[in-house]
């Protein structure tokens, strides 16, 4: 996991990658590295600026998803959205559909960062320096709310399935977890989590755990 932190103007850059376990949990249990917190100890969960400021989401995201995303995903799409959006009672992430590519890259690009769309992106093409993790989160801040999103599943070196099957990354599963990310949660060593910071092959982990529901209300629920 690396961590990109660009201070620019107030503009903060954050990406997080999920792990695969149990192999690289099993070795390292304390390990921060794949983490991606590197800056102090964080405020209910969620990630702090270098100043200890709370960074959180803006009220609302929606998502497009890229068209070579598979059909069969798209309902757990919305599944893995309303996981949070019932849990904080109001709408926070929307599914806006599916569109092609090279508008995708237009208007994710366009304008600031506030008014670029947030993206979900079935990745054919793995970079090799991401070390092959099943996925990731990049997200924007801007004056310590993130307004925009990036969540890109890695369809290179991993299978997916709509049902945990052994052998596949459960997307459901996968998505609650990068969703986290955005809302600005960091990776959690609470076992019942869906923030850990890996995720077995074959296994299900898409409903909030106790102590999720424990840092959104001391973090964002008013
Ligand atoms: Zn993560």
């Amino acid at each position: 996991m690396r961590l990109r932190n660009l201070t620019f103007f107030g503009v903060m850059t954050l990406v997080y990658t999920l792990g695969c376990g149990p192999k690289e949990s099993s070795k390292h249990p304390a390990s921060r590295t794949s983490g991606g917190r590197d800056r102090g100890s964080s405020t209910c969960g969620f990630m702090q600026d270098d100043l200890g400021n709370m960074i959180t989401m803006v009220p609302k995201i929606s998502f497009l998803a890229d068209k070579s995303f598979p059909e069969e995903f798209v309902p757990l799409i919305i599944l893995a959205m309303n996981v949070w959006n019932e849990a904080l009672e109001q709408e926070v992430f929307s599914y806006g559909g599916r569109e092609d590519s090279f508008n995708l890259e237009t208007r994710s690009q366009s304008g600031s960062p506030s008014e670029a769309r947030s993206l979900l992106q079935w990745s054919e093409i793995w970079p090799e320096d991401e070390n092959e993790k099943p996925a990731k989160a990049q997200t924007t801040a801007l004056d310590q709310k993130i307004v925009r999103a990036v969540i890109s599943f890695n369809a290179q070196d991993y299978s997916y399935s709509t049902s945990a099957k052994e052998g596949t990354m459960d997307f459901k599963s996968v998505l609650v977890h990068e969703l986290g990310h955005v809302l600005g949660l960091e990776h959690s060593e609470k076992s019942d989590s869906v923030m850990g910071s890996t995720l077995s092959k074959g296994s299900r982990r898409d409903s909030l755990g106790k102590s999720d529901y424990e840092n959104l209300a001391c973090g964002l629920k008013k």
